[in-house]
C-alpha cells in the first residue's frame, strides 16, 4: 500500500485516501473481485486508476459516456498516466492505431463505452492485449432497476468469460439499493467479489428543503448573493428549464440551458461553456449531468422534487466534488408529486415495478417534510449504519430561517376556499380574496361572498406565494388530475378554531466569503487563460480547492507548491512556474509577509497586522468624529468613509443606522426602493427629495437587509 500511496501524492497530489479508497485500491492489488458502491463524487476513479499503474499489463474501463471518457483521459495525460479511449467518434483507422499502441504496452488504462463490446471483432482485438484489470463504472447500467439501464453492459460478462487469462474484475457504482447491488453481482460475471459500501457522506455538502415557497423569487435572490459561483439547477421539464433560464438570461447572468428538446450541437455548447467556466449556472433537465466530472459546482437547486433519492442524491452531488462547502437545495411544491405521479402513469412499467416507483416517490416525499436530520435520512436511505443524529449541516439541524406568523392570513383562506365549496384552483381563490372583478369571478358570484376582497392590500401572487406554502405544510392539499382543486386537510380545522398558529419559514440566504478573494480571482484568471491555450477545462488543470488553498498559503517556492493538496510532480512540471510567478509578484504587491507550511498544514505568520481602514473610521466615529470630520482627519472622501460605516454596519459591528436615516423620510425611502429596485442607487436618488442623500438611502438598504 505504501507505494499506493506514493502514487496518489506524486501523481494526483494528494496526501490520503478518502473514507473506503484504501481498502478498495488493496482488495483489487490482492487479486480480488472487487465491487465499490460510493456516492457521486467520493473519488470511484482512483480506486482503479493506481491499480492500474500497479499492475502490469492494461486496465480495461467499461464507461458510459463519451463525454466522460474524453474528460478522464484528459485527466488522466495531464498528471502523466498514459491513457486512451476507443469509441464511436473516433475512424476505424485510428481504432486499429490504438489497439496497436496498446498492443505495445504504450497505454496504462483503455477506456471504451460498452457497445463496442457488441461488436464480435473488437473483443477479438481484445483478446490479443494483456488485459489485467477490467473496471466496469456506472456499474448500475447493468440493472433494469436501475435508473440508467443499458442493455450493452450485458456484454460485459461474456467478454471477460472469453478473454485468454480472465482478469480481476472491478465494478463502481453510486446506487445502493438492493435490486441492483444483486443484479451487479449476478450480472458482471463476479468470483467471490469483496463488496464494499462506504463513504456515502458528503460532508461538505450543505443540504436543505425549502417548502412551498415562491421558488422563481428564491432562485432569483439566492443567485443574486451567489453571483460569482457555479451551479446548476435542475428543473422538471423542458418548459420550466426555458422559462427560468430565460429570467436568469434577461438579469445579465451567465447563464446555459440544456434539455433533451434542444439539438445535439446546442446541447454540446451549453455544456462545454459551462465546463469551460464560461456559463457561471447551467439550468436542465435531469438529461444533464452524466459525464460532467466538473468539481467547482458550489450549489445545486431542484426546482422539483426528483423521482426518488438515487437520482436526487447523483444529482444533487454534482455539488462540491472538490470538497470545498457546497449547497444542495431542494425546492419542494405540492403540485411536482402530481406531475412525478402523472409521468409514473404515463410509463409502460410492469405493475411490480410501478409499485416499486410510487414507494420511492413517496420516501422522497418524506425527505421533504421530516423535520429530522436530512443528512441521517440520506445515509439510512443508502443502508449507511452508525449515523449521528445531528449533522449540524444540514436545514433541520441548523435551522436558519426567520419564523413569520401568517395565521390570520392562513384563516382568510380556509374560510375563503371553504365558502367556494373546494371546487377551484389556487388562482381564482387569490382573485377572490384579493378582490378581484375578473369575469370568472363576477360570473360565479363570488363577489357577494363575505370573503371577497378580504386580502386587497396583498397582490395577486403574494396570496397564491402564501397558499402554496399552506399546501406544502399540509393545512391544505390539490386533488389530481389537469385542473387541481385546493382542499381543506384536517390540519386546518385547528387553526381556523385558533388553536394552531402558522408559522411561515423564510430562509436566509447567506453570501459566501472567500479566502483572499483578490489572489483567488487572479489565480483564476490564470487558470482560465491555460484551459483555453490547452483545450482542457479549468478544473482539469486546477480544482478550485487548490486555488483556494493556494490563496491561503502563498506558496512560493516548489517545495511550498508542491505542498497544496492537488498539486502532483506532473503538474507542477505543467503548470508550478506560471502560478509561483503570480503567486510572488502578488505576495510582493501586496506587502504580505511569509507564510509558513509545517507538515502539510497551513501556518499563516500574519499577513499584515494592520487594522482594516474600515475599522479606522469605525474607531473615529466611535470616538465622537462626524463623518465629514474624519474624512477630513484621514484625507478621504466623504463617499468612502460612508462606505466604511456601512460596511462595519454590514459585518455586524455596533453602528446605529438610523443616526443617518431622516426618520420622516425612512418609509418613502423603503417604499421607493420596492418600486424601483435596489439594483443601483442614482435611480433611487433622483426620485427622492433632494435632503434625501446617498448616504440615507444606503442606511436603508443596510437596516433591511436588500
Ligand atoms: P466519483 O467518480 O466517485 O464521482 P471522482 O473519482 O470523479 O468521483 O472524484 C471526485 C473528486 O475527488 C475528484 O476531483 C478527485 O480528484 C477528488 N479526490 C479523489 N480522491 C481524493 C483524495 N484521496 N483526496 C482528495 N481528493 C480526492
Amino acid at each position: 500500500m505504501l507505494q499506493a500511496q506514493k502514487i496518489l501524492k506524486k501523481y494526483y497530489g494528494y496526501e490520503t485516501f478518502r473514507s473506503g479508497q484504501e481498502k478498495i485500491i488493496k482488495s483489487i492489488l490482492k487479486g480480488n473481485d472487487t465491487f465499490a458502491i460510493m456516492p457521486t463524487g467520493a473519488g470511484k476513479s482512483i480506486c482503479f486508476q493506481i491499480p492500474a499503474l500497479l499492475l502490469e499489463g492494461l486496465t480495461l474501463v467499461i464507461s458510459p459516456l463519451i463525454s466522460l471518457m474524453k474528460d478522464q483521459v484528459d485527466a488522466l495525460e495531464n498528471i502523466g498516466i498514459p491513457s486512451t479511449y476507443i469509441n464511436s467518434s473516433l475512424t476505424a483507422i485510428e481504432v486499429r492505431e490504438r489497439i496497436d499502441h496498446a498492443k505495445n504496452g504504450l497505454y496504462k488504462l483503455l477506456y471504451v463505452a460498452p457497445e463496442r463490446l457488441e461488436s464480435e471483432n473488437f473483443c477479438h482485438l481484445l483478446k490479443s492485449l494483456h488485459i489485467s484489470l477490467v473496471a466496469v463504472d456506472e456499474a448500475h447500467c447493468v440493472s433494469q432497476w436501475g435508473h440508467d439501464f443499458r442493455p450493452s453492459y450485458g456484454a460485459i460478462a461474456p467478454l471477460i468469460k472469453t478473454l485468454p487469462n480472465r482478469p480481476i474484475v472491478s465494478a463502481f457504482t453510486a446506487t445502493a439499493t438492493k435490486e441492483v447491488k444483486e443484479d451487479v453481482v449476478k450480472l458482471l460475471s463476479f468470483e467471490n467479489p469483496n463488496v464494499y459500501v462506504t463513504g456515502f457522506d458528503r460532508e461538505n455538502l450543505f443540504f436543505s428543503v425549502r417548502r412551498g415557497m415562491n421558488k422563481e423569487d428564491f432562485i432569483l435572490d439566492y443567485i443574486k448573493e451567489n453571483k460569482d459561483e457555479v451551479g446548476i439547477i435542475y428543473a422538471a421539464t423542458r418548459k420550466e428549464v426555458e422559462h427560468i433560464y430565460e429570467n436568469l438570461r434577461k438579469k445579465g447572468y451567465a447563464v446555459g440551458k440544456y434539455h433533451a428538446g434542444l439539438d445535439s450541437d446546442e446541447r454540446k455548447k451549453s455544456q462545454e461553456s459551462f465546463i469551460y467556466d464560461d456559463l457561471h449556472i447551467m439550468v436542465a433537465t435531469n438529461a444533464f449531468g452524466m459525464g460532467i466530472d466538473k468539481s467547482n459546482v458550489r450549489y445545486v437547486i431542484h426546482h422539483n422534487i426528483p423521482k426518488n433519492m438515487e437520482a436526487y442524491y447523483q444529482e444533487a452531488g454534482r455539488a462540491g466534488r472538490d470538497g470545498e462547502h457546497s449547497e444542495c437545495i431542494l425546492l419542494f411544491g405540492a403540485q411536482d408529486v402530481l406531475l412525478q405521479k402523472f409521468l409514473l402513469e404515463q410509463n409502460p412499467l410492469s405493475l411490480e415495478r410501478k409499485r416499486n416507483e410510487y414507494r420511492k416517490l413517496q420516501e422522497m416525499v418524506d425527505y421533504c417534510y421530516t423535520t429530522k436530520c436530512l443528512r441521517k435520512y440520506i445515509l439510512a436511505y443508502f443502508g449507511e449504519e452508525n449515523i449521528g443524529n445531528n449533522c449540524e449541516n444540514c436545514s433541520n439541524c441548523k435551522d436558519d430561517s426567520e419564523l413569520t406568523d401568517i395565521t390570520i392570513e392562513a384563516q382568510k383562506i380556509f374560510s375563503c376556499i371553504y365558502r367556494m365549496k373546494e371546487k377551484y384552483g389556487t388562482s381564482l381563490v387569490a382573485q377572490v380574496l384579493k378582490g378581484s372583478k375578473n369575469k370568472k369571478v363576477l360570473s360565479f358570484g363570488f363577489d357577494r361572498l363575505s370573503t371577497y376582497g378580504i386580502m386587497k392590500e396583498y397582490t395577486e401572487k403574494e396570496i397564491k406565494d402564501m397558499t402554496n406554502i399552506l399546501i406544502a405544510e399540509r393545512y391544505l392539499y390539490l386533488t389530481e388530475g389537469q385542473y387541481p382543486m385546493v382542499r381543506l386537510a384536517k390540519k386546518s380545522i385547528d387553526v381556523l378554531k385558533n388553536r394552531e398558529r402558522v408559522l411561515q419559514k423564510i430562509p436566509k440566504i447567506k453570501e459566501k466569503a472567500v479566502t483572499d478573494s483578490s489572489l483567488f480571482g487572479v489565480l483564476r484568471k490564470i487558470r482560465k487563460e491555460i484551459s483555453t491555450r490547452e483545450k482542457v477545462p479549468p478544473y482539469i488543470v486546477f480544482a478550485d480547492s487548490t486555488l483556494r488553498q493556494m490563496s491561503e498559503a502563498y506558496p512560493i517556492d516548489k517545495e511550498a507548491m508542491l505542498n497544496i493538496k492537488g498539486v502532483g510532480e506532473e503538474k507542477f512540471k505543467r503548470y508550478g512556474d506560471e502560478f509561483l510567478n503570480t503567486i510572488k509578484k502578488y505576495v510582493q504587491e501586496n506587502q504580505i509577509k511569509e507564510v509558513k507550511i509545517l507538515d502539510h498544514k497551513i501556518v499563516k505568520e500574519s499577513k499584515e497586522e494592520k487594522i482594516p481602514s474600515h475599522i479606522v473610521t469605525l474607531n473615529l466615529y466611535k470616538e465622537g468624529k462626524s463623518l465629514k470630520e474624519i474624512a477630513l482627519i484621514r484625507e478621504m472622501t466623504p463617499f468612502t468613509i460612508q462606505n466604511h460605516i456601512i460596511r462595519c454596519a454590514t459585518e455586524g459591528f455596533d453602528v446605529d443606522l438610523d443616526d443617518f436615516i431622516p426618520k420622516e423620510y425612512e418609509s418613502l425611502i423603503i417604499k421607493t426602493i420596492k418600486k424601483i429596485g435596489a439594483e443601483k442607487l442614482k435611480p433611487i436618488k433622483e426620485v427622492l427629495p433632494k435632503e434625501v442623500d446617498y448616504l440615507a438611502i444606503k442606511a436603508v438598504l443596510c437596516k433591511y437587509n436588500e
